[in-house]
């Protein structure tokens, strides 16, 4: 009798319920990361340089912003779409879920808070990547509490002048456009889009990560940075409408942090079936087993989780706790199954010759950004109990 296994990370048989379209998407993207991805990012992320020629071809993937409607650059790709994109992107790497998470996330602002003449001005610009975008929130003093930000903004004739910083930017360092968040007169918080060379603006790059290495994360400072009315993008006294931006986002590091764990998963499940100790396939040991059972089952759990949500995505019915838990415990996720395949790999584990060191060290980042693991539990917590234990 032959032996049945299973390769497959879809042990649940999800593909059966997802369409045509998606699957090709998925598909197209999983193989342009392995056609252009593949044998450049380990010296990408160990020479910390962001490899910007795939820019382009991400663009022609339909990469940045798919989900808005075709006349302002989008595909009008649906939710789940969308997030088999990021699975498939973060697979590759971190970096290139970020590009396009922080693609569009611009994008997504833009066309919820911008006119016609912001709209027509940069969509269709960023889908084909003419233009790089950041979205500049988080700053050196308030991270996890961005709503006490010091970066403000005065009314100045046909100018806002901004004073202040923000950090942990992506793309910082790179970006032709940034949003960037601030605050006035009686706490109003105003969202303005900002040009590389606008008077008073510089950027940064930090140098200096472990994480995140083949991504330009960097800072924004504004020292009297003078920004004509007509880049405002929206004003408002209700934090909710930035936190509500910041939904795509999170969604993305769900899905993304997914593929982190099935590219993990298939290069151990590979190598116990080729490495041998003690003259036998280490898959034939029980101990090996349980980990390769624990594994598939966690990526299991996780991608029914992000089916679930993307659909009520599509019904514009996630809410924000949803995006939190599926944030948090795909990324929990993620960091257990990428470690337990470190170990299965034994020494070979940790050199530049398999994927996972650099996936763990980019895990490391996804704990914290799009809101810390405790921010999400609170936001959980709040839902539960109807009592916020954030301050
Ligand atoms: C690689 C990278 C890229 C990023 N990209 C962007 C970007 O493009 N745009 C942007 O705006 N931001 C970005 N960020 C910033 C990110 O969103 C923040 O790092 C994050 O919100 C946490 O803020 P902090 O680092 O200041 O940590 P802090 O807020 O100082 O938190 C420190 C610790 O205290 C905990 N903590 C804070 N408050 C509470 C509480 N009430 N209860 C319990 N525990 C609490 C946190 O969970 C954390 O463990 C990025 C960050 C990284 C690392």
């Amino acid at each position: 009798m032959t032996k049945k296994t299973s390769n497959s990370t879809d042990f649940y048989d999800i593909d059966s319920l997802l369409k045509e379209e998606q699957i090709l998407i998925r598909d197209s993207v999983k193989s342009w990361v392995k056609d252009n991805v593949s044998n450049i990012i380990e010296d990408a992320a160990l020479e910390s340089k962001f490899p910007k020629q795939l820019i382009k071809g991400l663009a022609n993937l339909g990469g940045f912003g798919g989900f808005l409607p075709i006349e302002f650059g989008g595909s009008q790709i649906d939710f789940t779409s969308y997030g088999l994109m990021m699975q498939e992107l973060e697979r590759g790497d971190s970096s290139l879920r970020v590009l396009s998470s922080v693609q569009s996330l611009v994008m997504n602002t833009i066309f919820k808070f911008g006119n016609d003449y912001l709209k027509s001005k940069y969509l269709k610009k960023l889908a084909k990547g003419e233009l790089v975008g950041s979205f500049g929130m988080s700053e050196p003093n308030h991270g996890s509490d961005p709503f006490s930000m010091k970066t403000n903004f005065k009314e100045k004739g046909n100018h806002y002048i901004v004073n202040g910083s923000k950090m942990w930017i992506g793309h910082a360092p790179i970006c032709d456009i940034a949003i960037v968040w601030a605050k006035g007169e009686n706490n109003k918080l105003a969202g303005f889009i900002v040009e590389r060379g606008t008077e008073g603006f510089s950027t940064a790059k930090i140098n200096k990560k472990w994480s995140f290495r083949a991504s330009e994360t960097g800072e924004l400072i504004f020292h009297n940075m003078v920004v004509p009315k007509k880049n405002l993008l929206h004003i408002t006294d209700n934090m909710k409408d930035l936190y509500d931006r910041l939904n795509i986002g999170r969604f993305g590091v769900a899905w993304g942090s997914l593929g982190i764990a099935m590219e993990c998963y298939e290069i151990a499940l590979n190598y116990t079936n080729e490495r041998e100790q003690f003259g036998k396939k280490i898959n034939s040991y029980q101990l090996i087993q349980k980990k390769l059972v624990d594994m598939l089952s966690q990526i299991t759990q996780s991608q029914l989780l992000v089916w679930r949500l993307s659909l009520l995505a599509d019904e514009d019915r996630a809410s924000f706790e949803q995006v939190s838990m599926a944030k948090k415990i795909n990324v929990e996720m993620a960091c257990n199954v990428a470690k337990i395949s470190r170990s299965i790999l034994g020494g070979m584990g940790i050199t530049a010759e398999y994927p996972i060191m650099r996936h763990i060290n980019n895990l490391e980042a996804l704990i914290t950004y799009q809101g810390t693991e405790e921010v999400h539990t609170l936001i959980i917590g709040k839902k539960i109990t109807g009592i916020s234990a954030i301050k």
